[in-house]
């Protein structure tokens, strides 16, 4: 069996036997190991990670010196992403045919932020001051953490990492305990490709035991977070301690607002896509469908149609369209919401614990439920899984209030043939991202991030290499500096 330690200063290594068990979730079988980190271990990495960044062969490479190792990255990904492909796919038991569009497009992350790396330089300013100059710097922190979740490791990882290293960090990276692998390999392989020993480490464990070492460790000076909003509250207080700046991406209960008037083969793909890709375990899951009152009827029948004819399977078979979920302990959680569901009186149109029944492995099929009310445990919280929760509305103003009714804020969806009513709408839907007769597309070139328990900060678009910079005033005097105290006159 396959036995992963950690990655610290271009090395797997490990100073206990401390493991853990990952299980494939397509057969409920271990298939690897990973090893348990403690606060020795987290503090070992942060070590190799500040030798690195103050040996100064990543920060003081010049910003194009960077762009230049990353477009090599960069490269050696395009020729080898495949060697990645199972270690995620058995951690996480997402489909090969997601996992394969994912991996196949990773340099693309990485050439972009070299690209935006190349743009980086001090600015001159212009002041109101005579005879003095002035610019702003734009400086790497030093280390950053970067926590990442089980359900995408590798492209989130590309997100935080892609622009970090642009920046001249170094980083510690924290794979959630339930899909290390992927990251792991991924560490070794970027370290073939030329990225210098040091600035990228990877510590394997739980987030209460290494996680939490690392935000509160004192060479700490940045933390980018993705995952749930409880671990993110966790993670915001122990980086605030220590006066840290995080930026977290938390997770979302995301309306899909469907009109009369939508194109109906696009509106149930787009909600099809939104809520069952990989088994809603997205964190823009469309996990609220929020219909016309005068389609629902004919809408929900069409979705549940297409959603009872998705073909369960092994995930590493490319005709399957329901793999399994994640892991047990996420099994039973989905399972326990959808009994609730029940219990509360929302209408089960479609029971995934019962198409699932009988399998082996932690699968769970689509599940629609009509007859939400805002009121129940289904509507407000994250389930993150393949759960759809249906209400309809009356009238655009109904169909507003709806779609903000939630703690979250993460995205939405439109549906109308009516291009100026689907810009009213997204504008008014408290969401970090609306899509307008579309969903789920994510380029670097737009920010995504929450509002409200979603989260804060954003990953990507323009400002993704800025937010991990400090700005730092220079002023140069040109001119005589005048008598602060003059003698009167
Ligand atoms: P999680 O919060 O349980 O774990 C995420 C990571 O945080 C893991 O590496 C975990 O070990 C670590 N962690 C947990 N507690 C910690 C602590 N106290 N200190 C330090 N680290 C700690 O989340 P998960 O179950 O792995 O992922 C699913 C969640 O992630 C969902 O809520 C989903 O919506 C969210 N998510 C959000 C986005 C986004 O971009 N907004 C993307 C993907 C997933």
């Amino acid at each position: 069996m396959k036995q992963y330690t950690h990655f610290i200063a271009g090395t797997f290594t490990a100073e206990t036997d401390a493991q853990i068990d990952s299980v494939d979730p397509a057969t409920g079988r271990v298939w690897c190991r990973i090893s348990r980190g403690n606060a020795a271990d987290a503090d070992r990495a942060m070590r190799a990670a500040d030798s690195a960044f103050r040996a100064g062969e990543w920060a003081e490479l010049t910003a194009s010196g960077r762009a230049d190792v990353l477009e090599r990255l960069a490269d050696y990904l395009e020729t080898h992403w495949q060697q990645l492909v199972e270690a995620e796919m058995r951690d996480n038991g997402k489909r090969i045919t997601e996992v394969r569009g994912q991996f196949s497009g990773l340099h693309m992350w990485y050439r972009h932020f070299a690209a935006e790396a190349r743009k980086l330089g001090p600015e001159p300013q212009s002041n109101r001051i005579a005879g003095v100059e002035s610019e702003t710097q734009f400086l790497p922190y030093g280390v950053v953490v970067a926590i990442t979740p089980w359900n995408s490791p590798l492209m989130i990882l590309a997100w935080k990492l892609g622009p970090a290293l642009a920046a001249g960090n170094t980083v510690v990276v924290k794979p959630s305990e339930l899909a290390s692998a992927s990251t792991l390999e991924f560490a070794s392989l970027a370290h073939e490709a030329g990225l210098p020993t040091g600035v990228l480490n990877v510590v394997t464990g739980y987030g209460h035991e290494v996680g939490e070492a690392l935000v509160r460790h004192p060479l700490t000076r940045k933390v980018t977070f993705t995952g749930s909003d409880a671990g993110g509250r966790k993670v915001a207080a122990a980086a605030a301690e220590g006066v840290v700046p995080a930026t977290l991406e938390l997770g979302g209960k995301s309306p899909q607002v469907v009109f009369s008037d939508a194109e109906r083969a696009n509106a149930v793909n787009g909600v099809l896509s939104g809520i069952f890709l990989s088994n809603g375990q997205t964190c823009v899951a469309g996990s609220r469908l929020i219909v016309e009152a005068p389609i629902a009827g004919s809408f929900v029948a069409h979705l549940l149609e297409r959603a009872r004819a998705l073909r369960f399977g092994d995930p590493m078979d490319p005709a399957t369209q329901v793999g399994p979920l994640a892991n047990e302990a996420h099994l039973r959680k989905v399972t326990a919401i959808i009994e609730q569901a029940k219990a509360q009186g929302a209408r089960c149109l479609l029971d995934g614990t019962r198409t699932a029944a009988g399998r082996v492995g932690f699968y769970l099929g689509p599940t629609i439920f009509t007859d939400v009310t805002p009121k129940m445990q289904l509507w407000r919280e994250e389930v993150f899984g393949p759960v759809l929760a249906v209400t309809s509305f009356d009238d655009e103003c109904q169909a507003i209030a709806l779609a903000n009714d939630s703690d979250y804020g993460l995205a939405g969806g439109v549906w109308t043939s009516d291009i100026d009513k689907g810009r009213r709408v997204a504008n008014a839907i408290n969401a970090g991202t609306v899509y307008i007769n579309h969903y789920r597309s994510v380029d670097p070139g737009s920010p995504i991030g929450g509002m409200k328990r979603s989260g804060y900060g954003r990953e990507l678009g323009p400002d993704a290499v800025k937010d991990f910079l400090q700005d730092k005033s220079v002023w140069t005097g040109r001119a005589a500096v005048a008598d602060p105290f003059p003698e009167p006159v």
